[in-house]
């Protein structure tokens, strides 16, 4: 059994980790100051006996301690994420994530604790050489293009978190999520597979950005959190970075054609009515750049701990519509 702290716990993909680990027998503790993340969805693990909850930022630094002095791992995922809101709040996205990161990375070298550092696919920028491995070039576009600054924290992050291995022995691991999905996840930061679901189940039409012909590799976040605790288990593991990411590449106007046959229970009809083509200056602002491609090579880390996700998109979006059929958010 193992003492854990997930940080960013009341998130999407924290409270799913939270879950696997409780029912893999391990303690589990969290720090989330409800920024992105939500009591609701940690709601039924409250009252659980190996789970406790700290409402609080990873920034202050006493209560930080506290935890991490009790603890043998740290799964490190409190992090402004969300390309809408790196657009809207550049400032707090940098700092939020390069400090944030020196401070679990920090404390977790005062006990010798195990940190798994969640970096995102975003440091790949708009590399056109899928797929992606951990071993390439990223190619980041210029500074003045908000976008990157959010692949560049956590860049900076990585580096930081491998610095500390090798020059202080600390065991890190760094994990790349690719586009994760699946129930609880909200689509207010601009995350395109609930943003389209609550947009069909409300009869709106679906706004694909662009042409749509842009594709994404969508993983179920059940399959992401079993890889990112089998991570965890892994000595060989220690001091590297793997991508976690699904491989089932898919058109983002195939999956709105997807979500509309899914929510009108497989009529296909039409669909094409039920969408409407934003342009990504509307969108999101003038200069936007977003990549074409994004797939992950997950060669790595099934050679190091033999994992592949197994639930197909169109399970992960019956999930999602099942959700927020259910959810009153
Ligand atoms: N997207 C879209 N409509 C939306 C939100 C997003 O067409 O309402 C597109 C977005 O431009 C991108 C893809 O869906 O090409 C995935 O976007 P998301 O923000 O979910 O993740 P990203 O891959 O950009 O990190």
């Amino acid at each position: 059994m193992t003492r854990t702290l997930i940080t960013g716990g009341a998130g999407f993909i924290g409270s799913h980790l939270a879950e696997l680990l409780l029912a893999s027998g391990h303690h589990v503790t969290i720090i989330d100051d409800l920024s992105t993340g939500s009591l609701d969805n940690i709601q039924h693990l409250i009252g659980h006996e190996r789970f406790r909850f700290a409402i609080e930022t990873i920034g202050n630094e006493m209560v930080l301690d506290g935890l991490v002095s009790e603890c043998d791992v740290i799964f490190h995922l409190a992090a402004a994420v969300g390309v809408q809101l790196i657009i809207q709040n550049p400032v707090h996205t940098i700092e939020t994530n390069v400090m944030g990161t020196e401070a679990v990375l920090k404390a977790a070298l005062r006990y010798r604790a195990k940190v798994l550092v969640a970096s995102t696919s975003e440091v790949y920028g708009k590399s056109e050489h899928v797929p992606y491995a951990e071993s390439d070039d990223v190619t980041l576009g210029p500074t003045a293009r908000n976008r990157w600054a959010y692949a560049a924290s956590k860049m900076v992050d990585e580096f930081l978190a491998l610095a500390y291995h090798r020059e202080h022995g600390l065991p890190v691991v760094v994990f790349r999520l690719f586009n994760t999905v699946g129930p609880r996840q909200t689509g207010q930061y601009g995350m395109v597979i609930p943003r389209f679901v609550q947009q069909a189940l409300a009869g709106r039409p679906l706004t694909v950005y662009g042409d749509g012909a842009q594709t994404r590799c969508f993983c179920n976040v059940q399959d992401a959190v079993r890889a990112i605790a089998g991570l965890a288990e892994s000595d060989a593991a220690v001091g590297q970075v793997f991508n976690v990411g699904s491989t089932e590449e898919v058109s983002i106007l195939d999956v709105a054609r997807r979500t509309l046959a899914l929510v009108n229970d497989g009529q296909e009809d039409g669909w094409r009515e039920q969408i409407t083509l934003v342009p990504y200056a509307q969108a999101y602002a003038e200069g936007f750049e977003d990549m074409l491609r994004r797939v992950p090579d997950i060669g790595k880390i099934d050679g190091a701990i033999g994992w592949q996700p197994t639930i197909p998109l169109d399970e992960t979006l019956q999930q999602v519509i099942e959700f927020y059929r259910q959810s009153t958010r």
